[in-house]
């Protein structure tokens, strides 16, 4: 045992034996001793062995990329890592998921979680036959960038880095284990599936991740902040987002006679443009909303009115109200523009329970994961986050819990661009592993410690009132 770890064992003594006896001002247990621990914790997570752990962890995952409820392996993985490490956990929570459990086993609980899901990687050339990312079913492709452990299915990759958080979470677990006796209650691990879609956060919570669980962390890898430093946000961070798809009916003929047809192509089209009225003339200016209209699909001939069109898209809003007035608009404006055109239309917003609500970082936490993020990078490598229209899953557990999710930087310029996330040009810097494990650890156990002072100096107040 070094240094910090015989003064960790002394905070440990002090809730044990003097908290109960002496004010917290005569503690031993000091701000600097605490502020101390993320440092200990990076420095733990540097060490090679354990970065190389990881990086082993991830690359392994990387290979097999597997999408979301399909994570069996990814899931038989992390459960032999952690029947090595000794720590018990719960299988299988939705389908695949894993719950881990390090610590007393009793109050307070605190959970960190990392996603597992790998994407679909398709592409669609341009007339130049250059790659364009498109969510369209064209091809499936494979992963873009030539390395030894790149992904060995076809179709399927880690392109938004859940193979680097799962990697993570086990080096958290791992040094946080080394320490079980001294935490002061239950960290749980949350090893969650199918996050790109599918909704797995609701999934986990319907089947217990939340048990007691008084706060929970997530973390994102970010491509565009350099290695070293976080970014954070109080109150919405990514905005909530649900999808649509309406088919336009209106009766085909020849293009020569429009008067015998109704023309579905022009009713979709003034479909499309009123949409765009739904954010610019009724949503608040200081409210950002999005309606984006990704989809028109209709007929295949230059002189034939068709039956019907198909038009989908996304809506997209921070705050859950302008959301749900934006799916109500939505649905009110095809179908009634669609009968201004003598048109009928039916609306599908898919499984509207699993529409992603926004994600509202809590304000208490986010005070606390600046102190835990400072104390370990320094001040000026703790930044402000700004709002992201993309969504998260993580956004669930914070409906029921408080709830923290922040972003990692990955970014070395020196080894030049990485590319962006659900591309198959995805790459992550493994450089980043040990910093988001120690981030993960490091919240887990300053929050339960300062849970357990918190609770002591109460009870010392009241005690003392008395
Ligand atoms: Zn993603
Ligand atoms: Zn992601």
């Amino acid at each position: 045992m070094g240094f910090f770890s015989w003064t960790w064992v002394s905070i440990f003594l002090c809730f044990q034996l003097l908290l109960p006896r002496h004010s917290l001002s005569n503690c031993s247990f000091r701000s600097y001793e605490l502020e101390e621990i993320p440092k200990y914790f990076l420095n733990q997570t540097q060490k090679c062995e354990l970065s190389d752990w990881m990086v082993g962890i991830r690359r392994k995952l990387h290979e097999n990329s597997e999408l979301g409820f399909e994570e069996f392996e990814t899931s038989r993985v992390i459960r032999e890592k952690l029947d090595k490490l000794g720590i018990p956990y719960k299988y299988p929570p939705a389908v695949t998921g894993v719950l881990g459990f390090i610590g007393t086993g009793k109050p307070p609980f605190v959970a960190l979680r990392a996603d597992m899901d790998a994407l679909p990687i398709q592409v669609l050339l341009n007339l130049f036959g250059r790659v364009v990312p498109s969510p369209v079913h064209v091809c499936l492709c494979e992963e873009m960038v030539e390395w030894e452990h790149k992904s060995r299915v076809t179709g399927k990759m880690h392109a938004c880095g859940h193979d680097a958080h799962v990697a993570m979470l086990l080096g958290a677990a791992r040094i946080l284990q080394e320490h079980q006796n001294e935490l002061q209650g239950t960290v749980v691990l949350v090893f969650q599936p199918g996050e790109e879609g599918y909704a797995g956060a609701k999934k986990m919570i319907e089947d217990g991740a939340l048990e007691n669980v008084e706060a929970i962390f997530g973390l994102h890898v970010s491509s565009g902040l350099p290695v070293g430093q976080v970014s954070t946000r109080a109150g919405p961070l990514l905005a909530g987002s649900g999808f649509f798809q309406a088919v336009i009916h209106g009766k085909g003929g020849h293009a020569a006679n429009p008067h015998h047809s109704v023309d579905p192509i022009l009713a979709a089209s003034n479909v499309v443009i009123t949409l765009q009225y739904i954010v610019s003339r009724e949503g608040d200016p200081l409210d950002p909303q999005v309606v984006t209209v990704g989809k028109f699909q209709a007929g295949n001939a230059f002189n034939v009115i068709p039956d019907s069109v198909t038009i989908g898209g996304t809506f997209r809003a921070f705050v859950k109200s302008s959301l749900l007035q934006l799916k109500k608009r939505i649905q009110e404006v095809i179908t009634t523009q669609a009968a201004v055109h003598r048109c009928t239309a039916t609306v599908d917003f898919f499984d509207a329970e699993k529409a992603y609500p926004p994600t509202v970082n809590d304000e208490n936490l986010h005070e606390f994961v600046n102190r835990v993020a400072t104390d370990m990078l320094g001040p000026s490598n703790v930044k402000e986050a700004a709002p992201v229209t993309g969504a998260e899953d993580f956004a669930f557990y914070q409906e029921v819990v408080p709830g923290y999710f922040f972003f990692v930087g990955m970014k070395n310029e020196t080894r030049g661009e990485l590319g962006r996330s659900h591309n198959p040009n995805f790459v992550v810097n493994e450089d980043v592993l040990p910093y988001g494990a120690a981030l993960h650890a490091s919240l887990a156990v300053r929050f339960l410690l300062e849970k357990v002072v918190k609770a002591r100096s109460q009870e010392r107040v009241h005690h003392d009132e008395l």
